[in-house]
C-alpha cells in the first residue's frame, strides 16, 4: 500500500473527472446550465442550487491579478479584493468568465464598494447584509434578502424556487457539509494524519466539484483512505509537533505560505477555521422548519468579524480549541483587513481567559516577499508553545 504522502500527492485535482474550469465549460455550453457568481459565505448557496443555477467561488487568491486591481483600486486595500477584481477585469478567472450573475453581500467597505465597479462588468446582486446578528430585526432584514435574491433569480431564470425544492437543496448541501466536517475532524487525532496544504487540496476538490453527489462521494473516500492508512501505522506527524490552528482572513493560494512556514518548523496545523476552511460547514442548515426562515438563521450567525460584535467567532474558536487539543493560535490577517485586525485584540484576550491558549498576529499580503519574516515569527511562536 502507498504511503500517504504518495496519495495526496497523486490526488492531483486537474486529473478528476467533473472539475475545474473544463467540467464548467461542458455544463455551460453542453447542458446549457446557469452560473452564479459567489465570494462570500454568506451567500445562500441552496437558494442559487434551487434555481437550478451553479454557484461557484470565484478567483481571489492570487497575486497575479493585484497589479490589475490596482488599476482602479487604492493600493491600501485588502489584496482578496484587488484580486477578485482583478481576475474580473482581466478575464482570468474561468468562472467569472461563465458566470450571468454576481451575488455580493455589504460585508466590509472595500468589498461593497468594489462590487459596484464589478457591477460594469458582470452584473451584481448585493445584498445588504445586517452588522449585527443578535437583534429580532437583524433577521427581518436578512431574511428580505434572502426573499430579495430568491425573487431575483426567479426573474432572471425564469423559474419557480418552490419551498420543496429549497428544501431539497438545504439536504443536499447538508450533506456536503456533513462530509466536510467529517474529513475536517481528522486533524482532531493526535498526530493528526493531515498536512495543512492537503486539506486545503481536498476542500478544493469538493468545492470545484460540480456534481455535488460525485463530490461527497469522494470526500467520504478520501476520509475514509486516511483513517484506514492511518489506522495501519501511517503516521508522519510527531505527536510532539505543535498543534495549530489558524484562524483570520479567508487564505488561498498565495497565503498557504503561512501554513508552509508553520509545518516547515515544526508545527501541525489541525484546524483551519476561517471561511476558506471549517466556518460555514461547522453548522447544518435546520431541516425541520421554514425553509427560508432556516436559511435565515444559518447565514445570518456567519461567524464573521464584519459582524459587530462577532461573539459567535470567540464561541466557536473556544469550542475548536478544546475539540483539536490546539496548543497555539494563529490568525492571519489580511493587510488593510480593519475588522480582522480590531478583532485580534478581542480574540487574543479570550483565548487567554477561556484556556489559557497562546495567540499570535500576523498581517500579511499575496506577496510571497515576507516569506523570511512569517518563518522568524513562526518560528519563535512554536518554540514557546
Ligand atoms: S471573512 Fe467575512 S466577508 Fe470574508 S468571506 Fe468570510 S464571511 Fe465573507
Ligand atoms: S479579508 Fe477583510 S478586508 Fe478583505 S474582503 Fe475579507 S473582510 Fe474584507
Amino acid at each position: 500500500m502507498n504511503s500517504l504522502n504518495d496519495f495526496f500527492e497523486n490526488l492531483d485535482p486537474e486529473t478528476l473527472d467533473g472539475h475545474g474550469p473544463v467540467a464548467m465549460k461542458d455544463l455551460v455550453e453542453e447542458d446549457n446550465k446557469n452560473v452564479v457568481g459567489t465570494y462570500c459565505v454568506f451567500t445562500p448557496y441552496e437558494v442559487i442550487r434551487a434555481a437550478d443555477a451553479i454557484p461557484v467561488t470565484l478567483c481571489s487568491t492570487s497575486d497575479a491579478t493585484i497589479e490589475d486591481g490596482e488599476e482602479d483600486l487604492p493600493r491600501n486595500l485588502c489584496p482578496l479584493i484587488k484580486s477578485s477584481y482583478g481576475f474580473a477585469i482581466t478575464d482570468k478567472c474561468p468562472y467569472f468568465h461563465f458566470a450571468d450573475i454576481i451575488v455580493g453581500e455589504t460585508t466590509c467597505d472595500g468589498k461593497k464598494k468594489m462590487y459596484e465597479y464589478l457591477d460594469d462588468v458582470t452584473p451584481v446582486h448585493v445584498m445588504n447584509l445586517p452588522q449585527s446578528n443578535d437583534r429580532d430585526i437583524d433577521f427581518e432584514i436578512w431574511k428580505d434578502e434572502v426573499v430579495l435574491l430568491k425573487e431575483k433569480l426567479e426573474a432572471k431564470y425564469d423559474t419557480e424556487i418552490t419551498k420543496e425544492r429549497l428544501k431539497e437543496e438545504i439536504e443536499n448541501k447538508n450533506k456536503e457539509r456533513q462530509a466536510i466536517k467529517n474529513f475536517y475532524e481528522l486533524g482532531k487525532l493526535n498526530p493528526s494524519p493531515l498536512y495543512g496544504t492537503e486539506i486545503f487540496k481536498v476542500i478544493n476538490i469538493t468545492n470545484y466539484t460540480f456534481d455535488k453527489e460525485i463530490a461527497i462521494d469522494r470526500i467520504n473516500e478520501i476520509s475514509e483512505e486516511v483513517l484506514e492508512r492511518y489506522n495501519n501505522g501511517d503516521k508522519r506527524i510527531s505527536e510532539d509537533a505543535p498543534r495549530i490552528l489558524i484562524t483570520g482572513c479567508p487564505m488561498g493560494q498565495a497565503t498557504e505560505k503561512v501554513i508552509k512556514a508553520i509545518e516547515d518548523n515544526g508545527g501541525s496545523v489541525v484546524c483551519l477555521e476561517s471561511c476558506t476552511g471549517l466556518k460555514p460547514n461547522d453548522q447544518l442548515v435546520n431541516e425541520d422548519i421554514d425553509p427560508i426562515e432556516a436559511i435565515t438563521e444559518k447565514y445570518l450567525n456567519t461567524p464573521c468579524s464584519c459582524m459587530s460584535p462577532n461573539d459567535n467567532r470567540v464561541e466557536l474558536l473556544n469550542r475548536l480549541v478544546e475539540e483539536y487539543q490546539v496548543d497555539g493560535v494563529v490568525d492571519m490577517i489580511l493587510q488593510a483587513c480593519h475588522t480582522y485586525n480590531v478583532e485580534s485584540h478581542r480574540i487574543k484576550e479570550e483565548l487567554k481567559e477561556a484556556s489559557n491558549t497562546p495567540y499570535i498576529n500576523i498581517e500579511t499580503d499575496y506577496s510571497q516577499s515576507d516569506v523570511g519574516q512569517l518563518e522568524t515569527r513562526l518560528t519563535a511562536f512554536l518554540e514557546m508553545l
